[in-house]
């Protein structure tokens, strides 16, 4: 049998997996023509199985803060591997990252690991509804929190990118339980949480919205949930999926000085392995069990793999603090994107929180999903393609946030702003 290449392993994929893939917006649908297939990742750039190789501003959809296979976490990987790959009992290394998470993350007393991103929050809500004894939450139009059935209301990520109406499978009697408000409206969250008195166990939300392309909170959101959450009885979850250990070593509540009841964190927690956590004062997640009677498991939860991984990659972030030269790094891809659009008369606005970033194509401000949805996608799907073409990848939707790691170097990001300047020039009907 001769090399596989891409187009062959697509038709195979076809046959195989739904939509060709493992997750949907992986598929390119919303940009059109075929995925790419990864054979190898290295620093900032993912090399295809036909050798084309690309400057990487998806980076997993987030995880890879220190680049694609980075020495100390692959090391530690290795190491770990050795030794066993699950054991199903206690390991010092699940203690020592909760340990580190606990001292990196401030309102993080005690800690639960889990797989992913939808079992941290869809347990961390489990937990809230136990703890108060209520079954409402509210979230935010255009957050993504997951694919559990309580969060795919109003959602982002993949529902956003295929225009998904809510999605079928789920009860009626179980999405009426979840309400979605605007982004950055306290006023619509007051109106909400007025309207069932002593109903809403939780309040959850992207403390900087990363899955609608990047929509950072307005001065005083997140204090003002704070407080409207704290009136009403209500905990205040941050799902820090994204944001964590991204926007500031210690995530979004340390960037904005507000600190939420529970803590959702995924993606860079697990340096690239299927690692998530969630986590709060002792005295709610003292609720879980065996200490408490909120039920959660998993067979490989605190894999000894993904704990190796995770570790890793943040004590490289505690020791390294890389923060501020990824945020500097950040500014000049975007201001870059943005100057260049804005001299060929294409309308943009960019936001960036740390090394989390966005831009969508049409006048700003965009501070909500309705705003977000304005993004002229069909000019998108050819500034998409044409990027792609000159190796660069950004994530192949308008609804998706873009990432840096620490591999960007300065360089890197001028080789791409030349590639975005003639891929925009190349994309404007003329
Ligand atoms: C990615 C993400 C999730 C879901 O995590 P998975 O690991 O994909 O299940 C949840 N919340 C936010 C904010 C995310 O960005």
């Amino acid at each position: 049998m001769g090399k596989m290449t891409g187009p062959a392993l697509w038709e195979r994929a076809l046959r195989v997996l739904p939509g060709g893939v493992s997750s949907p917006v992986r598929a390119f649908r919303s940009v059109g023509g075929e995925p790419f297939f990864s054979e190898r990742g290295e620093g900032a750039f993912l090399y295809d199985t036909q050798g084309r190789r690309y400057v990487d501003y998806v980076l997993s959809w987030g995880p890879l803060i220190l680049g694609h296979a980075h020495p100390e976490v692959v090391e530690a990987v290795e190491r770990a591997a050795r030794s066993g790959l699950t054991f199903g009992t206690p390991t010092p290394a699940e203690v020592e990252l909760a340990e580190l998470i606990i001292e990196l993350v401030p309102s993080v007393e005690v800690v639960r690991f889990v797989s992913s991103g939808t079992e941290a929050t869809m347990s961390a809500v489990r937990l809230a509804r136990g703890a108060t004894g209520r079954d409402r939450i509210l979230k935010f139009d255009g957050c993504y929190h997951g694919h559990a059935d309580s969060f795919l209301v109003q959602a982002g990520s993949g529902v956003a990118t295929l225009g998904l109406p809510d999605s079928p499978g789920i009860p009626a009697a179980l999405s009426g339980l979840t309400s979605s408000v605007p982004f950055n409206d306290l006023d619509a969250v007051e109106t909400s949480l007025r309207r069932f008195p002593g109903e809403f166990a939780a309040v959850i939300v992207e403390p900087v919205m990363g899955n609608v392309g990047l929509i950072e909170p307005v001065d005083g959101f997140l204090a003002g949930l704070r407080e409207l959450t704290r009136a009403h009885g209500t905990l205040l979850i941050f799902d820090e999926v994204m944001t964590g250990f991204r926007v500031s070593l210690g995530g979004a509540q340390k960037r904005y000085g507000v600190d939420p009841d529970l803590t959702t964190l995924g993606k860079v927690v697990g340096g690239g392995l299927p690692v998530a956590a969630f986590g709060g004062s002792r005295e709610v997640m003292e609720q879980v069990a065996p200490a408490g009677p909120v039920y959660q498991a998993g067979t490989l939860s605190g894999n000894p793999l993904g704990m190796a991984a995770g570790l890793a990659q943040l004590r490289v972030l505690a020791r390294e603090r890389p923060y501020e030269s990824l945020e500097r790094r950040t500014a000049q891809l975007v201001d870059g994107i943005v100057r260049a659009a804005t001299e060929r008369g294409v309308p943009i606005s960019a936001a960036q929180a740390g090394s989390m970033w966005g831009v969508d194509f049409t006048d700003g401000p965009v501070i909500d999903y309705a705003a977000a949805k304005r993004t002229d996608a069909v000019f998108f799907s050819a500034y998409f393609r044409e990027c792609l073409k000159r190796g660069v990848f950004f994530a192949p939707s308008p609804f998706e946030a873009g990432f840096l790691s620490t591999a960007h170097e300065p360089e890197h990001i001028e080789r791409t702003l030349e590639a975005v300047r003639e891929s925009l020039d190349a994309s404007v009907v003329r």
